[in-house]
């Protein structure tokens, strides 16, 4: 078959796929080096309620690379997953994040706002994960309350009586869970219902059209119904527009997160808009 030898002999010699072969390598070992070389950066997305007060942040990774600049996770969470170093850049998110809720707790004006973490189902896994939570809370002293994990629907359905049995071990704690992305994978009803969640969060690809679009307009209309059915917080991420704002509100669904309100920012820049936010309106 000297064809599909052909074929197959120009695929396994393609230069360009060679090169993307190469700078994966390459990534991948300066990814090894990177979390002792002090390159990872948190930065942080204001979540704000019905009158743009900010009840939360999410944290959201960077990778300052000396070479390619700020990295956004999309360049690199899939390697980091695929290596397992995912796990210790993932510890180190939580102590961060961790250390920033007790850090705040000193000031009146960030005193009791939640961080929310996002987790990976690697991470989550791992025997000793709440092994791994309770001596990050004993050693960062911060409020357990004020930790608030995201997790995805992939990651809770692929072994769904573990993902409770950890889930409740955290929520004894006082941890908070999140739903990430929402409606975007397969949890069905009946999942959704038997999972200690406290709030849902409605993916962005379904707030991308609103308001307009009479089918992400039902389908946002029902993930809202449904999460304060169920007692949950719901809140909308990649709100861009004061339309989706409005359209969203009028739904029951008063809590936003995208860029509208503010884009992830380095910490510096959030302490300057909180205290911003902080200062009575007279002086502003
Ligand atoms: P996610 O958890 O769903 O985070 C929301 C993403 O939407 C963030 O992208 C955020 O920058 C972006 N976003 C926020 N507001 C808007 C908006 O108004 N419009 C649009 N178009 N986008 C908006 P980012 O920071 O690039 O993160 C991408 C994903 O990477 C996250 O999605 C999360 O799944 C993952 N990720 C981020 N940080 C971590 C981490 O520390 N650990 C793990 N395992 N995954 C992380
Ligand atoms: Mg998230
Ligand atoms: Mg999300
Ligand atoms: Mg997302």
């Amino acid at each position: 078959e000297a064809k599909g030898t052909g074929r197959d002999r120009m695929r396994f010699f393609d230069p360009a796929m060679q090169l993307a072969q190469d700078q994966r390598m390459r990534l991948l070992s300066e990814l090894r080096l990177a979390t002792e070389l002090g390159q990872w950066r948190l930065y942080y997305q204001p979540q704000v309620d019905a009158t743009r007060r900010m009840i939360g942040v999410e944290a959201l990774l960077r990778w300052q690379h000396p070479r390619l600049g700020l990295l956004l996770p999309d360049d690199f969470i899939g390697l980091a997953e695929d290596s397992g170093l995912i796990l210790p850049i993932g510890l180190w998110v939580l102590q961060t994040a961790c250390a920033q809720l007790k850090q705040w707790e000193a000031d009146p004006h960030s005193a009791g706002l939640p961080i929310a973490v996002n987790v990976s189902a690697r991470q989550f896994r791992q025997p000793d994960f709440v092994a791994q939570i309770v001596a990050l809370l004993a050693a960062s002293e911060c409020r357990p309350e004020l930790l608030k994990l995201e997790l995805t629907e992939s990651l809770v359905l692929d072994d769904i009586s573990n993902t409770i049995d950890t889930m409740l071990a955290l929520k004894v704690l006082g941890l908070q869970f999140s739903m990430d992305d929402f409606g975007t994978g397969h949890a069905s009803l009946s999942y959704l219902a038997q999972l200690p969640l406290d709030q849902l969060k409605i993916d962005k690809s379904f707030v991308a059209k609103l308001p307009g679009l009479a089918k992400d307009e039902t389908i946002a209309r029902a993930i809202i119904t449904m999460g304060l059915g169920l007692n949950m917080r719901v809140i909308a991420e990649g709100v861009e527009t004061e339309a989706q704002r409005d359209f969203l509100g009028t739904q029951g669904c008063a809590e936003c997160q995208g860029f509208l309100f503010s884009r992830p920012l380095p910490i510096d820049a959030l302490q300057d808009y909180l205290d911003k936010k902080a200062q009575p309106a007279a002086t502003a």
